[in-house]
């Protein structure tokens, strides 16, 4: 098999990058000899990989190659590869994601202080399997220009109420945002309580196909208020710093608000194991920034500041969801038979 995309030390050197912190240490740590050495990478995270691929690279002398796809195409390509993948890393988002790679086998358990050190316990797998290495809160958006501030809803349960039909938007379940979201409020709250809430949903809201049809049906009057993943209002107002949709902490005075992650792990049959745990160890420490704030997600590493317009617009010094991202993956199951019970489509 061949890998689309390739990040070597050698074609990445031209990017000016070199200047960064530790790159000769790093090179020397790496034992190389004369054989190039790479890690190859399947991932079902698209956003803005290649950058601190490319600063892994001349960083440490170690060539990345990637290759694209849907999470649950990878994984079960992972899986029937066994003992022949290619991959040596497997990266995706979502905790559902990473509990079920988990559980099919295909992570090996990594002893790293620097990962325990780097990564929260409630944002890694319980049994090392895999670290999260970016976060994404899933919280209340809604328009700046019809809701004054204190009209704004503060927790996921206020879009339920009576007061707010017609007027809520938001995605559909097949998603595994929601999806997680929903099992968040299973584990939080129990299934009763969960089912009160997201039936209340699914009377009130229009339910839309994926959060920037959310964010755009907010601006453009179909709706008030929403929930969506952070980080598609930061783009929007990267491109518009004047869109009319702001954002708000969800369940400041409760739980906190919905985490999610995008993580990643090194697979049982990797060819070899040290490189991978050495990208995995990069991208939560010395790469946390760029593969963070690429796309205006949260460094799960708390020594690691968030990028600029999360930290203007937002602010990052929020309750967040302590709740471990598997047992999030672990109630997946029963959200989605929850959804489909109350007609939550
Ligand atoms: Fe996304």
């Amino acid at each position: 098999m061949s890998f689309p995309y390739r990040r070597s030390a050698a074609t990445a050197a031209s990017a000016g990058l070199l200047l960064s912190l530790g790159l000769a240490l790093a090179a020397c740590g790496a034992g190389g000899g004369g054989s190039e050495q790479v890690v190859r990478v399947y991932t079902g995270r698209h956003y803005d990989l290649e950058e601190a691929f490319a600063r892994f690279s001349d960083e440490t002398g170690i060539s990345v190659e990637f290759l694209n796809g849907s999470d649950s195409e990878l994984r079960e390509r992972i899986a029937a590869e066994g003992e022949d993948t290619q991959a040596d890393v497997f990266m995706t988002v979502d905790a559902a994601n990473l509990a079920e790679a988990a559980d099919e086998g295909i992570f090996a358990p990594l002893d790293s202080q620097v990962l325990d050190e780097a990564v929260p316990a409630s944002l890694r797998d319980p049994e090392n399997r895999w670290f999260g290495l970016s976060i994404r809160a899933r919280t209340i958006v809604y328009s700046t220009e019809r809701l004054q501030q204190d009209e704004v809803p503060t927790h996921y349960a206020d879009l339920a109420d009576p007061a707010w039909q017609g007027r809520v938007c938001l995605r559909d379940s097949s998603n595994t945002y929601t999806q997680s979201l929903v099992a968040s409020l299973v584990a939080n709250r129990g299934e009763e309580e969960a089912r009160r809430i997201v039936a209340g949903w699914a009377d009130n809201a229009e339910i839309l196909a994926n959060d920037v049809l959310v964010l755009e049906s907010i601006a453009d009057g179909r709706c008030d208020v929403g929930i969506t993943n952070h980080y598609y209002l930061a783009r929007k107002l990267e491109e518009d710093p004047d869109f009319p949709v702001g954002l708000v902490w969800a369940e400041q005075d409760g739980d906190g608000t919905h985490v999610n992650i995008s993580g990643a792990g090194v697979t049982t049959y990797a060819d070899d194991p040290e490189l991978a745990q050495r990208l995995i160890e990069w991208l939560a420490t010395d790469g946390q920034a760029t593969f963070a704030g690429g796309n205006h997600e949260l460094p799960v590493n708390p020594g690691v500041a968030a990028d600029d317009l999360v930290t203007e617009r937002f602010g990052t010094d929020f309750v967040r969801d302590d709740l471990n991202a598997a047992e999030i993956g672990r109630r997946n199951a029963d959200a989605v038979r929850l959804m489909d019970d109350v007609g939550y489509r």
